[in-house]
């Protein structure tokens, strides 16, 4: 949801989001990785920030971070609940809790961090095009990908002429007719080129203008695209290329 804020809460306002947004109480709830996920790669497996309250399940007890105003005020209308002591037990149970959570990943991305050098060094290489040839086009990816956030704006006209309405709903940049322009020219017909904007995109463009990529390592890519093209086979594959090129040099 960070991210997002950034995108549609930036420099240019998006009203509609925003005002949904304001509305809004965020109350978080802790996880354990399952065998997809690499958040912890992508620096997004904690947040300090972005929530109202934030609950960590412990043992057969929440410990609860209050992140607002608002959150502090719910926490007050709830305090027959809450215990506000936090003991040593306590203490000594989150601590317990976090590194089991973290012995717990089993996918990792260790060169994360070079993963915007490393995918401008590979602009042109072949693995863009084995991935564009594999791919089906169904955009399933970015209709599972927390982050994705290309949109479609559609005129419905009503038979009397008169009245209408416009919508706004989700679309994907891997689907073939997404960059098809009026007078039927298409700026992104090949699979590959797509295949090389959604990945170019979440894992370099977005470190170069926030620092940190617009792809939080969640795995559902992983999980869902029918033919294993996600977020870890593409910096798999990118990084794979680097690799042979590091026995070269003997490094
Ligand atoms: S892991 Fe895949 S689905 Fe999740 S944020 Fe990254 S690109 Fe999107
Ligand atoms: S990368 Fe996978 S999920 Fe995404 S459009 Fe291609 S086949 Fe579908």
């Amino acid at each position: 949801m960070k991210i997002l804020d950034r995108l549609f809460l930036g420099n240019i306002k998006d009203p509609y989001y925003a005002k949904r947004r304001n509305n809004l109480i965020i109350i978080g709830h802790s996880c354990f990785p399952d065998d997809k996920c690499f958040c912890h790669s992508t620096g997004t497996d904690m947040v300090e920030d972005g929530f109202d309250l934030f609950f960590t399940s412990l043992n057969g007890y929440y410990l609860i971070w209050v992140g607002t105003d608002e959150g502090l005020d719910l926490a007050i209308a709830a305090e027959e609940l809450l215990e506000e002591d936090i003991t040593d037990e306590v203490i000594q149970e989150y601590v317990i809790w976090q590194q089991i959570r973290s012995q717990r990943f089993r996918s990792d991305v260790p060169y994360f961090k070079y993963l915007a050098d490393i995918m401008s060094l590979n602009y042109d290489s072949e693995v863009w095009d084995q991935f564009g040839n594999k791919c089906l086009s169904c955009g399933t990816c970015s209709m599972v990908c927390p982050t994705c956030n290309c949109f479609n704006v559609d005129d419905k006209i009503m038979m009397s002429a008169e009245e209408g309405i416009r919508e706004r709903m989700l679309d994907s940049c891997m689907l073939p007719y997404y960059s098809l322009v009026a007078g039927g020219h298409d700026f992104r017909p090949k699979r590959t080129d797509r295949i090389k904007l959604y990945y170019t995109h979440k894992l370099q463009e977005y470190i170069g203008k926030w620092g940190q990529p617009s792809c939080v390592g969640c795995g559902r890519c992983v999980e869902y695209c029918p033919v294993e093209i996600n977020a870890l086979t593409v910096a798999e594959a990118l990084y794979g290329e680097v690799g042979q090129t590091k026995e070269v040099l003997d490094l």
